[in-house]
């Protein structure tokens, strides 16, 4: 399938969280096992420069993460939120819109000898994105790109990060 048979499949849902947030649903994406398989191929296709791990970001960056690792043959690393992971973890804050949020790695997931492509679903502002870039440098690995599904073009999210980004869907 093609980016705009692709882009056809993502429901936008007007309001939602919160009034003014125009969500990208990409749960019939995924309905779909054309259109997923399809997905995956392209994102992997992107990866110019192969990494040691895929970092993928909670939650919907595990979907996409997770089959990419498998193609990709790199092993995958969570970037949770808070609380959620059992072993000693680095931490780091970051704002949302209204309040902060907090990311976190397993220490023992990456060191100075891996290379790392940070995935998820969605580019918006970047602040998440970029949390994660400052994990995998608490943890000395190095950041080699950037692969998201969709890109809010608009957030100018990019700004925030500074290793080349690929995204499928842009708006
Ligand atoms: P940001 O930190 O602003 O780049 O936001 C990125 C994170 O928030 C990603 O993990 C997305 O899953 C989620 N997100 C932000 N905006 C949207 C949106 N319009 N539709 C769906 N998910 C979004």
């Amino acid at each position: 399938m093609n980016i705009d048979q692709l882009k056809n499949e993502i429901r936008d849902v007007p309001d939602f969280p919160k009034p003014g947030i125009v969500f990208k649903d990409i749960t019939p994406l995924l309905e779909d096992s054309h259109a997923f398989d399809s997905l995956i191929h392209h994102m992997c296709e992107s990866v110019d420069k192969k990494p040691t791990k895929l970092v993928a970001i909670d939650s919907r960056g595990f979907i996409f993460g997770a089959a990419m690792a498998s193609k990709l043959h790199c092993g995958l690393v969570l970037a949770r939120k808070k609380g959620k992971l059992p072993s000693e973890t680095y931490s780091q804050e970051f704002q949302l819109e209204y309040g902060t949020d907090t990311l976190e790695i397993h220490k023992s997931s990456l060191s100075d000898e891996d290379t790392v492509v940070i995935v998820d679903d969605v580019l918006a502002t970047g602040g998440t994105a970029e949390a994660a870039t400052k994990l995998c440098e608490q943890a000395g690995a190095k950041v080699l790109s950037y692969s998201f599904l969709i890109e809010l073009g608009f957030l100018n999210g990019k700004q925030k990060l500074s290793s080349p980004i690929h995204s499928l869907i842009k708006y």
